[in-house]
């Protein structure tokens, strides 16, 4: 049977023409508040006019004869343009009042999960028979930047979802894994992408966890620890890349699709670890991280990123994900598209901060006049939303050259590289163009900068996406 949202994204494509088709969904729609012109989530007494999140008019008229020609990159699919609608709605009128407050405690909010499911968007990719939307890898960008606009938290979490996990057992499982686990994903189970461990960051495949099998030959005994595991204290999948056989290096290594009642354990809130020197301390004197815990971050706080770690935990032959031993080739290619998505929560992020800053400058008087409205102001914002269609095209660019299987690997680093540095330089000059207010928690603004500075650290640093595109270009000309 297929979920609602999938039969709601399904029944919405024979309704393109449509555009009143577009509802926000079910029970989160219901606790939706009506959509504030002040800033969602503010209090009242703190709210500052010209905050809002309404999307802003873009539109040019060109005046030029159509001719037969290659399309732009901002063609679309009836059904993509018809995503882009429903995510905007539902990020801004169910996500957008919550922003701040999952920020302030941490913590997801379970009916925003549950209305990423109830939507289709967790399964954007996965197929109609295992109850998922069916829709393109650009429907899952289109995703991500939309909810990014709003709050970079939940658009990594639907992220990772679906161009991590549901990826990999998408391209990856054989048909008992894809039945056994994409249903699940696409409707009611949080997925997590378990690779980097406390030794193994940009050097992933130095990593220790070991996977044996056991007497009977039936089962592999997981043993390790995986740090900084996105959705990891909400999800109930988490796939695994252990070694089989550390002899042979990263030929060893493997995935596995755990589940979490397998006896994954996973740091409890309460144990966040409050002090990184601590976490350090314990590394270096060779303490093993297990269970210590989740750490603050500066950003994207209401994500979990904790700590896993595993303790004979019995794992079923059947559910090794692809080949033995090429768990290594699946990384790199998982994460190789996977940074699309993440340039795309990036220009999500600083279309979102530009909005906010620039409405409010035309609002904001001093001197008699809009800020806005001096030159000063102008040519900055003209600067910088150059640099966030810059972004944007390189990120498309490489969505649709994955999609038409062709190259994408050197526009893929460089579309996660520059949109990575445009975010943080979008969402600092937002706050500076808001002045005083840009500097207070309340309008949200440096949310976005501190939200900002992670494009530039996961699935693979900046240094990192800088050696790829050095190696590749390099075969150009030697
Ligand atoms: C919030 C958050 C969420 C995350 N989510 C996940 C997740 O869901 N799953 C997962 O598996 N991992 C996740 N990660 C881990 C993330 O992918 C790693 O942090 C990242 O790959 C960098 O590794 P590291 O932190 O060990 O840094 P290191 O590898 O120690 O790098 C430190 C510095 O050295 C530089 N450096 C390293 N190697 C080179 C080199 N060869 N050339 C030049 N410079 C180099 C880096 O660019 C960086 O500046 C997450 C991390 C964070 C912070």
């Amino acid at each position: 049977m297929l979920s609602r949202t999938s039969q709601s994204l399904k029944a919405a494509r024979a309704l393109t023409s449509s555009r009143a088709a577009l509802i926000v969904p079910t029970a989160v729609a219901r606790s939706v508040r009506p959509a504030s012109r002040l800033q969602a989530g503010c209090s009242p007494a703190l709210s500052i006019r010209g905050f809002s999140a309404s999307a802003v008019k873009k539109e040019h008229e060109s005046t030029r004869p159509e001719i037969d020609t290659p399309p732009s990159l901002y063609t679309f699919t009836d059904e993509e343009e018809m995503l882009r609608e429903t995510v905007r709605k539902f990020a801004q009128e169910v996500v957008g009042p919550r922003v701040l407050a999952m920020d302030e405690a941490e913590q997801m909010d379970a009916d925003i999960i549950k209305g990423l499911f109830d939507q289709g968007l967790m399964g954007i990719e996965t197929a109609a028979e295992h109850e998922g939307s069916e829709m393109s890898f650009m429907a899952a960008i289109i995703a991500v930047e939309e909810l990014a606009k709003v709050d970079p938290s939940i658009s990594v979490m639907c992220d990772v979802h679906n161009t991590l996990v549901n990826s990999t057992l998408r391209l990856y499982g054989n048909d008992d894994v894809k039945a056994r686990f994409l249903p699940r994903l696409a409707t009611d189970t949080l997925g997590s992408f378990c690779l980097s461990e406390p030794a193994s960051g940009s050097d992933a495949f130095a990593l220790q966890t070991t996977a044996k099998l056991d007497a009977s030959g039936d089962y592999y005994l997981l043993n390790g620890s995986k740090m900084w595991i996105t959705n990891s204290a909400e999800a109930g999948i988490f796939l695994v890349f252990a070694n089989v056989d550390p002899s042979k290096g990263y030929k060893g290594i493997t995935c596995f699709a755990v589940e979490k009642e397998m006896g994954v354990v996973i740091a409890k809130k309460e144990k966040k670890v409050r002090d990184f020197a601590l976490f350090v301390h314990f590394w270096v004197f060779k303490f093993e991280p297990t269970c210590l815990g989740r750490f603050e971050q500066l950003g994207i706080k209401a994500s979990s990123t904790c700590l896993l770690s595993f303790d004979d935990v019995k794992v079923p032959k059947e559910n090794v994900v692809g080949e033995i031993g090429k768990g290594y080739k699946i990384a790199i290619d998982i994460l190789n598209e996977g940074r699309i998505g993440i340039a795309a929560q990036m220009i999500g992020l600083a279309q979102g901060a530009f909005d906010k800053s620039v409405k409010y400058a035309y609002e904001r008087k001093q001197f008699g006049k809009a800020v806005g409205d001096f030159q000063g102001m102008a040519f900055q914002f003209a600067d910088v939303l150059t640099e966030i269609e810059a972004a944007r095209l390189l990120t498309y660019n490489a969505a649709r050259l994955k999609e038409q299987g062709k190259p994408f690997v050197r526009e893929a680093a460089m579309a996660k590289y520059y949109a990575s540095n445009v975010a943080q330089r979008a969402s600092g000059m937002a706050i500076e163009w808001a002045g005083g207010v840009g500097f207070t928690r309340e309008v949200g603004l440096e949310k976005y900068w501190r939200d900002s500075k992670i494009g530039a650290i996961y699935e693979g640093t900046s240094n990192i996406q800088l050696e790829t595109i050095a190696k590749l270009l390099k075969k150009d000309y030697v």
